[in-house]
């Protein structure tokens, strides 16, 4: 595989082509072209710089594979990578604009019992710029340009754990809130971690403002320990611990996402629990319905158990939402829609998916 040349950030950008001997306008002009998403092939610099891109870097890293609509205008991607490899990602349509949702991993090494992200391991880790990649070409193909941006929101919860790929994360994020590029700014963006604790407290030092989520799913660690292996290695106590630091940096609240499983994690007594825990903190609960997963035996709950555990939150002091799921119709859970590409094709060759 070639190098990414989205990886670079606009400094590097420039000492690149100082020592391809081009003048200083061309980076700008390059910066600008690979920011509004397109192939190194198509942005009009010197036909010498363009060979000489070309022979170590990859043309179009992160390619729109695939598109799904979903009958609630929830659109689902399958790109390609240049090594083959596929990743998936989703953009939503709410009032204040739109919110893409990126991969991080290819695939994921949690282990976390309802995801579907995970079910065959990590592959490998994306680079910054395939990160960005995803947002670039989502932007481009909606017809969204840097000015008039037709992705406004980012969340970090497609495939991958973001905090297990720190150094490429960060990057990204310094590479999307720039302002030469497209320029989200860090408080649209939210990253959502399953709690792992020395990057929560290395990140609360980062100065990137954006929403710091973590994903709870159970009260106790006995019962976090049954559908996600990482409570192995780190306790509730230690989460909100990192949760209090990162509050202490940066000013901000966090949020927690509790995706609630039928017989596991939401009767009375889990919401009376939780809100114990919460209480008093600067956090939101985001509850979610379980998405259930083909491969997986765990049950959603009904909306009527949903708005229960919610009633009991809110009752409780709790600031919490529950929040409308998404494009079911088309896979909309976190890996389902590649896990169903692998399962039917066994080649990345672009078929069809459904
Ligand atoms: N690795 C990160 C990002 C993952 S996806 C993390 O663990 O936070 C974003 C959220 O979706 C996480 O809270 C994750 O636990 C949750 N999730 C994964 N599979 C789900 C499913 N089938 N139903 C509901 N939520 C799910």
């Amino acid at each position: 595989m070639k190098k990414i040349l989205q990886d670079l950030n606009f400094e590097e950008l420039s000492a690149l082509v100082a020592e391809k001997g081009e003048k200083p306008y061309r980076a700008k002009q390059l910066f600008e072209g690979l920011m509004q998403g397109k192939a190194i092939s198509a942005i009009p610099v010197s036909a010498a710089l363009k060979s000489a891109l070309l022979e170590a870097y990859e043309d179009e890293p992160v390619k729109i594979l695939n598109t799904f609509v979903s009958a609630d205008g929830t659109k689902k991607f399958l790109f390609s990578l240049a090594d083959g490899n596929i990743i998936e990602g989703v953009l939503m349509s709410y009032k204040y604009g739109n919110t893409q949702c990126v991969s991080t991993q290819v695939g994921c090494r949690m282990g976390c019992k309802f995801c579907a992200s995970t079910l065959n391991g990590r592959v490998r880790d994306l680079t910054a710029g395939e990160i960005l990649g995803q947002i670039l070409a989502v932007n481009r193909l909606e017809g969204g340009t840097l000015k008039d941006r037709k992705v406004t929101n980012i969340v970090l919860m497609g495939s991958g754990e973001p905090f297990d790929n720190y150094d490429n994360v960060v990057k990204f994020l310094r590479l999307v809130t720039h302002e030469g590029g497209i320029r989200i700014s860090a408080r649209n963006i939210s990253l959502s971690t399953c709690g792992l604790v020395p990057e929560m407290r290395k990140f609360a030092l980062e100065n990137i403002p954006l929403n710091l989520t973590v994903s709870l799913h159970a009260v106790t660690d006995e019962e976090r320990r049954r559908t996600m292996p990482i409570a192995n290695q780190y306790s509730i106590s230690e989460i909100l611990g990192a949760c209090a630091y990162y509050f202490e940096r940066t000013g901000r609240r966090y949020i927690f996402e509790y995706s609630l499983i039928a017989g596991e994690n939401c009767d009375e007594e889990h919401a009376l629990a939780l809100a114990a825990l919460l209480k008093g903190r600067p956090c939101h609960v985001n509850l979610i319905r379980l998405n259930e997963v083909e491969e997986r035996d765990l049950k959603s709950v009904s909306e009527k158990e949903a708005y229960r555990f919610l009633g009991v939150l809110e009752k409780q002091g709790v600031s919490a939402t529950l929040r409308r799921s998404m494009g079911s119709d088309i896979g909309g859970a976190c890996g389902q829609l590649r896990a169903r590409f692998l399962r039917k094709n066994h080649s990345a060759s672009g078929a069809d998916v459904e």
